[in-house]
């Protein structure tokens, strides 16, 4: 078990200065990722919220996105907000004609869900794994799950148009929301990811 794990983010585009602060304050060491030769250094990985597609095509770019995958599929934790659930998604629903994924969590998930209904907004969600208290949840442009395989395990869900959509979800040591913790200043969601990343 490592003590002070050492967390990347992806650092090609979206808000990566917000995640570093909350896993830092969770106990983490976290550093950028731009590097190829940076993903063989990290124990877990966070994808920030952004634009899936700028990212996407920037991993491929910058030669990031074979390694990351090799690692994702070896078993490396991972936990993907907003663009990042999308990213961490093994099929996804209105994405750009040729959007590639890096895959990794058995879940078909929506881009842009909320969008008819409304851009932005706020939610308070009560996840069971983070306590009692319930977690405020900001929605900006955000997708939703559409499909959960047969492993992943629903931590929390949106009703909307008469319909529950998983918004927060963990198949193993995979975690995705659509919303974005990381601007809250409850840092609740990152300590739960630190400590998957510790225990593994
Ligand atoms: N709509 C964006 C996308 O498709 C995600 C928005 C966000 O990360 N806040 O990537």
């Amino acid at each position: 078990m490592t003590l002070q794990p050492t967390i990347g983010v992806l650092a090609v585009q979206g808000d990566v200065r917000e995640h570093v602060r909350a896993l830092e304050s969770a106990g983490a060491r976290a550093v950028a990722v731009r590097r190829p030769s940076e993903v063989e250094a990290i124990d877990g990985l966070v994808i920030p919220g952004g634009e899936s597609t700028t990212m996407d095509k920037l991993c491929r770019i910058f030669d990031l996105r074979d390694p990351l995958v090799a690692r994702l599929r070896a078993g490396m934790p991972a936990y993907g907000s907003c663009a990042g659930m999308i990213m961490l998604a093994d099929r996804i629903l209105d994405g750009h004609r040729d959007q590639q994924t890096l895959g990794g969590l058995d879940i078909t998930v929506r881009r842009n869900a909320f969008g008819r209904q409304v851009d932005s907004f706020e939610d308070d969600l009560r996840i069971r794994e983070l306590g009692p208290e319930p977690v405020r949840a900001v929605f900006i442009r955000a997708p939703w799950v559409e499909e959960t395989g047969d492993d992943v395990h629903v931590l929390a869900s949106v009703h909307v148009g008469g319909a529950d959509h998983p918004v927060a979800v963990r198949q193993g040591d995979i975690v995705a929301t659509s919303f974005h913790p990381e601007v809250t200043g409850d840092h609740r969601f990152h300590q739960y990811f630190v400590d998957v990343v510790r225990q593994r």
